[in-house]
């Protein structure tokens, strides 16, 4: 699994893929345009650096949906431009022979090699609960994580905990910045994680040798620092107060916004609405799903699916558009809104009478004359 250089990775993508995969990367990490050339060299240069990836308590969910996306070029760009030494879910080695190939990378490659973890880390009991090679994956971290220059979470589990973190947490498991405390650490969390979001980290870092900025999550700003509400395509519906009141409803159908049915993309940090899934456009509300904030430590499994996150930006940024509620088709004539405005009169003035004749609004009327 070792770096195959810029004919193996040609090979492997088109150049016209390749091309694309680098300018979209470079754009998500805010590179002006005349950077790609630099961004592109980077990642075909021979002299990258190994890397080691662990996984612990985890689904492998994360390195699946990065390998089997609909579309190679993200795969094998990653794993083109890399030298992976130890990877337990793709190399051809198993036990002994694994375990001595993980010893020998961390020896030669000591000070130089990134880490790449996957999964959650448990504590308790001296982590008997996880472990690989007869290694606790709290020893195997310690050992791993000394010579790494840096660290990089895939992944919500190995960022924050995850699932395994959640209460009653038996195992004690926590995430990786609550155990390594001395070295770099970058956090791509998500369940799982835009493989854009890693490959244009580890782009980042190729082309520049050095970390992203990161938010005080350890997350990278380009890829975390908006949140998804800011940019989803149902936003015009929460300005205008359309919601969908139920899954299957007409209004569910009609595409209104999904805040009602619990979507948690007011307070979640991500690109998932700009970036996308699946190389086709889609992500979990453009289908009709409520966004879950698997990104954010205090929401995903913390809070249920329907409970509604608090809204701190209620109304759209001066620079947006502003929002018609007529609809093109559907809007209200002049004469029925002129008759729902009578109607509306009616029943206010109608309302009025009724509640001046009410026991307490005289009581009410009579105190006023009193304090007069
Ligand atoms: Fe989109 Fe959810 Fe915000 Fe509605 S609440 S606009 S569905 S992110």
């Amino acid at each position: 699994m070792s770096n195959m250089g810029t004919s193996s990775l040609c090979e492997a993508v088109s150049r016209r893929d390749f091309v694309k995969a680098c300018v979209t990367a470079a754009a998500m990490i805010g590179l002006p345009f005349e950077m790609v050339n630099q961004v592109m060299a980077a990642a075909t240069a021979n002299n990258n650096p190994p890397v080691i990836w662990l996984h612990f308590q985890e689904c492998t969910g994360c390195s699946e949906s990065l390998l089997r996306s609909s579309h190679p070029v993200i795969s094998n760009l990653i794993l083109d431009m890399i030298s992976l030494d130890y990877h337990e879910t793709l190399m051809a080695g198993s036990g002994a022979q694994a375990e001595q190939s993980l010893h020998d990378s961390i020896t030669a490659n000591k000070g130089k090699y990134i880490l790449v973890v996957e999964g959650a880390i448990p504590t308790a009991e001296n982590g008997i609960y996880c472990k690989v090679g007869g290694k606790t994956a709290l020893a195997s971290l310690h050992q791993a994580a000394e010579g790494a220059v840096a660290i990089l979470c895939i992944g919500t589990c190995a960022s924050y905990g995850g699932i395994q973190s959640v209460s009653p947490n038996p195992t004690g498991a926590v995430g990786v910045r609550d155990i390594v405390k001395d070295k770099p650490i970058i956090n791509i969390p998500g369940c799982p994680p835009s493989p854009y979001n890693f490959l244009s980290t580890v782009l980042y870092y190729l082309t520049f040798k050095r970390l992203p900025e990161l938010d005080e999550l350890g997350r990278p700003k380009f890829a975390y620092g908006r949140k998804i509400h800011e940019h989803c395509e149902r936003r015009p519906h929460f300005d205008a107060g359309r919601f969908a009141q139920a899954y299957g409803d007409d209004s569910h159908a009609q595409g209104y916004c999904l805040y009602k049915l619990g979507c948690k993309g007011p307070a979640t940090y991500a690109n998932c609405s700009v970036q996308r899934f699946n190389d086709v456009g889609v992500w979990p509300v453009s289908i009709g799903h409520p966004c879950i904030g698997c990104t954010e430590p205090e929401i995903l499994f913390k809070k249920t699916i329907e409970e509604k996150v608090q809204i701190h930006e209620p109304t759209p940024f001066d620079s947006y558009a502003p929002v018609s509620l007529k609809e093109k088709g559907k809007g209200p004539d002049a004469l029925t809104t002129g008759l729902v405005g009578l109607a509306a009169g009616a029943v206010l003035g109608a309302g009025v009478m009724v509640a001046r004749k009410l026991p307490g609004a005289a009581a009410t009327k009579e105190k006023s004359k009193h304090a007069k």
